[in-house]
């Protein structure tokens, strides 16, 4: 431990694992006893399963945020992007958001950093493609989708109408099937208020590599989820890859071809980039290895005071048996991230540190408004019940009893008042309105 008068724990990363961490450090040893800083760019923590329902105006947007100051009260926060670890004299340099760095120690440090999105220099994929990783995306998807309807209404070109209408997801994986699911669901019933548009008009198309979607509910409800999309029109290509997207005009293995002006990227993650910044030992997947415990571990053994957990590192799962690892997922960081505070805390105290273990759940998923797929140990359920499940799951797991009840008041107004359809428009140029009348008003 360094001179300071209280150990000090430095979390890099505020999502699930980060923000769940410290909040169990704060709780077993009180802020008396340890400095806790937790560093990231945003003030705040996503709910990421609930994206895909932001996406379809089902939830506010900032009520699937944890706010970082009022959650993590006590804890010093840094706005700002870790931009190298060094570990050998057990220091963290962070870009603010001014562009200065500052050089943080550590006694204790979490590497919480999560994943990326696998992208692949597809041509145009950079320039033309969202992702759906991030609140700002959700919020930018379902907006600019409303701003297609309105466009196509009116546009009189029918090659520019169809490109405006044809939406293209890339990955059939939990995010992608999920985000085109509710988003489908959203147009087909914001139709109704677009007479110009008939749904003949409006297409949706999933391209996925593998032979089958949804791979994390197995073949019997990945085959329902396939079956569900293809019963509403959503194209499907399995076993197919994107070749191309410069300007929008999509080409695939198949030999298709087609223009969509909304090209939306979910194939994949990969461990946050930072890792190759740092002189921390990656395994073969370039993720961190944990030890069951959550220690960070090399080859010569487990490194003293490093910590990992949730998508950025490998961490064994003992519940499924020798040589299993914990799949990437929300239902794991959190309870990773609570195991790893407790063994920080254990640590500290001179304690003994315990193994992570935890036998899964379930899987939940929604496809739309009332449609869904859940898998509850061997028990399989699908429609509304499965729909039903995911909502209640994740309410349960969102953090925060603040955010639960905003959640659920936002899924009350809209059983009795119908969806919300509304979008704001220029939310990228907010101050062009401005700027077009005081340029109007300089001119006369
Ligand atoms: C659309 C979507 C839907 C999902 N649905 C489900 C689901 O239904 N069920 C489920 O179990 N899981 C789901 N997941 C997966 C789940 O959200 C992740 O497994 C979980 O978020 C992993 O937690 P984490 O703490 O490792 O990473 P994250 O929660 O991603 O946190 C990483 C944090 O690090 C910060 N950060 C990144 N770079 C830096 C940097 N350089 N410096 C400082 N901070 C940085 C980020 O801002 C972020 O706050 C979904 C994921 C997505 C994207």
């Amino acid at each position: 431990m360094s001179n300071s008068a209280v150990p000090r724990v430095l979390i890099l990363g505020g999502g699930y694992v980060g923000l769940y961490a410290a909040r169990q450090v704060r709780k077993r040893l009180g802020l008396r006893n340890v400095a806790i800083t937790v560093v990231d760019p945003r003030p705040y923590m996503t709910y990421q399963p609930f994206l895909p329902e932001v996406a379809s105006g089902a939830i506010e947007p900032r009520h699937v945020l944890a706010s970082h100051r009022r959650d993590l009260r006590g804890c010093k926060l840094v706005t700002g992007k870790v931009t190298e670890i060094r570990h050998a004299d057990k220091t963290v340099i962070v870009e603010l958001e001014d562009g200065n760095t500052e050089t943080l120690e550590y006694d204790h440090v979490v590497v919480a950093l999560g994943a990326v999105p696998r992208t692949l220099p597809i041509p145009g994929l950079a320039e033309h493609g969202i992702g759906f990783k991030q609140v700002e995306e959700a919020v930018a998807l379902r907006d600019r989708v409303f701003n297609n309807l309105s466009e196509a209404a009116s546009v009189k070109d029918e090659a520019e109408r169809k490109r405006l209408l044809t939406f293209t997801f890339v990955g059939g994986g939990f995010a992608g099937a999920e985000a085109l699911g509710e988003v489908e669901d959203m147009v087909r019933a914001a139709l109704k208020f677009y007479p110009d548009l008939h749904p003949a008009d409006v297409r949706f198309v999933l391209i996925e590599a593998a032979p089958r979607i949804l791979p994390e509910l197995g073949d019997e409800l990945g085959q329902y989820g396939l079956a569900q999309l293809r019963s509403r029109g959503v194209e499907v290509k399995l076993e197919t890859f994107l070749n191309s997207c410069v300007d929008g005009h999509i080409v695939t293995s198949d030999g298709d071809e087609w223009d969509s002006d909304i090209l939306v990227w979910t194939a994949g993650m990969k461990p946050n980039p930072v890792l190759a910044n740092s002189d921390l030992p990656l395994n073969q997947t370039g993720r961190l290895q944990c030890l069951p415990d959550l220690r960070v571990t090399g080859e010569d053994g487990p490194l003293e005071g490093v910590w990992s957990a949730g998508d950025i590192s490998t961490v064994p799962d003992l519940a499924s048996g020798e040589g299993k690892f914990c799949p990437p997922n929300a239902q794991h960081a959190v309870r990773q991230a609570r195991r790893l505070g407790e063994n920080i805390a254990a640590s500290i105290q001179g304690e003994p540190l315990k193994d992570y273990f935890h036998k899964n759940k379930g899987i939940v998923a929604s496809l739309g408004l009332h449609k869904g797929v859940a898998q509850v140990g061997k028990i399989k359920i699908k429609g509304y019940p499965a729909w039903m499940m995911h909502r209640g799951y994740h309410v349960l797991a969102m953090p925060t009893w603040n955010r639960k009840l905003r959640i659920l008041i936002n899924w009350f107004t809209s059983a009795f008042s119908n969806r919300d359809f509304v979008s704001v428009v220029q939310q990228e140029k907010p101050r062009q309105s401005f700027e077009d009348a005081a340029n109007s008003g300089a001119k006369k």
